[in-house]
């Protein structure tokens, strides 16, 4: 990030605002936050056992799609690069493509495209998968937790959804969004089954399937550390469909450890936020739908740029906001230590 130009609008009075607009948007623990994660709705039609008590709904408003435009090019302009559309469920979202087609046009202060990626659980891509495409969608992140449609309609609570989704991932595949990135929260006794089942339809697919272990993030009370299952039982077990190797990261922010299957067909990762935390290069900041920053999944405090903007505030009143709170993100989370308090907001509610 070294060299990043000043942008042309008056730079703040702070000395930490001033750093950042020379710089990039750079944390005070020294991190460059680079990937901004946008939450289009807090909606969701899947009531997955491990996210929703089945009972809530969407419970805040919604930006619309000129304020969160705006928004985001402010956050573009001080240095973020990837931005990555999820939810709730955000192909709920009907203006979804006109936003993609927006959001692919513009440029960063470096004049690079931005990489624009979307998490959904697929029910609706189908139909959506080549739209996103045209209109600029760099990636997609399916989720999906068991490759047996038994377990997986048992998870997410609505029967017919894994046809859906298989279509979903197809179609996905077939607009040109490959590799596609199929993402399985694993839980101890509900889904551990299903990993050498992902092994195998990550070979014959030609997937990137990523195990993520479960964060205390759900509505409800579910988590215990017991439920997490160890990077080292994925791996192994995932050794005898096909021997494994580890492969180098992507990037140094990348959260997933890589893994290849040694004769170079599918590819797995392994996201271990709770066993092995990777917050010391989180390049992460979280946009609400209702229009708070939060700068860690696991934040107390959030930032409400969205009064801000109903405030009347400036490009440069709102940057500044956004400096502010970027110096404040949290040098790292605390799950599983005494004392450790979930978020007020669950999963659904901050965008996953
Ligand atoms: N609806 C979209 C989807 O299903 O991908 C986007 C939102 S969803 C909240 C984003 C991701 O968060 C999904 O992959 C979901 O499995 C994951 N997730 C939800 N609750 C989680 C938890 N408590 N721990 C880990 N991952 C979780």
């Amino acid at each position: 990030m070294a060299n990043f130009p000043e942008i042309v609008h008056e730079p703040t009075q702070q000395g930490f605002a001033k750093q950042a607009l020379a710089q990039g948007l750079i944390d005070s623990h020294g991190r460059a936050i680079t990937d901004l994660r946008v939450s289009v709705t807090d909606r969701c039609n899947y009531k997955c056992v491990y996210c929703r008590t089945g009972q809530v709904g969407a419970q805040y408003d919604e930006l619309t799609t000129e304020q969160y435009l705006r928004l985001i090019r402010n956050f573009v302009d001080l240095g973020i690069e990837k931005v990555r559309l999820t939810g709730g469920e955000p192909l709920l979202r009907r203006d979804l493509t006109e936003m993609v087609r927006e959001l692919a046009s513009w440029r960063t202060p470096l004049g690079q495209k931005l990489d624009i990626a979307i998490t959904t659980n697929g029910h609706l891509l189908e139909d959506l998968a080549q739209p996103l495409k045209d209109a600029g969608l760099s990636r997609v992140t399916v989720s999906m937790d068991a490759v047996e449609q038994e377990t997986f309609e048992r998870v997410t609570r609505v029967p017919g959804s894994f046809p859906a989704v298989v279509q979903g991932i197809r179609a996905a595949q077939q607009a040109g969004l490959g590799p596609v990135k199929v993402n399985c929260v694993l839980l101890r006794g509900f889904n551990d089954d299903q990993i050498e089942g992902f092994g195998h339809l990550a070979r014959r697919e030609g997937l990137i399937v990523r195990f993520i272990e479960f964060m205390p993030l759900e509505e409800g009370r579910l988590w215990n550390l017991d439920m997490v299952v160890p990077v080292k039982e994925i791996v192994d077990r995932l050794s005898t469909v096909f021997p494994l190797k580890p492969l180098a990261p992507n990037a140094a922010s990348e959260t997933a450890r890589r893994y290849g299957f040694t004769d170079g067909i599918g590819e797995i990762g392994i996201i271990a936020p709770v066993t092995q935390a990777f917050c010391g290069a989180c390049s992460r900041i979280r946009l609400t739908s209702d229009g708070k920053i939060r700068t860690c999944l696991f934040s107390h405090r959030e930032h409400d740029i969205y009064a801000q903007l109903r405030l009347g505030a400036t490009d440069q009143d709102l940057r500044t906001f956004i400096l502010s709170a970027v110096e404040k993100k949290e040098a790292r989370h605390h799950i599983g230590e005494p004392g450790f308090l979930k978020p007020s907001r669950s999963m659904v509610h901050i965008g996953g």
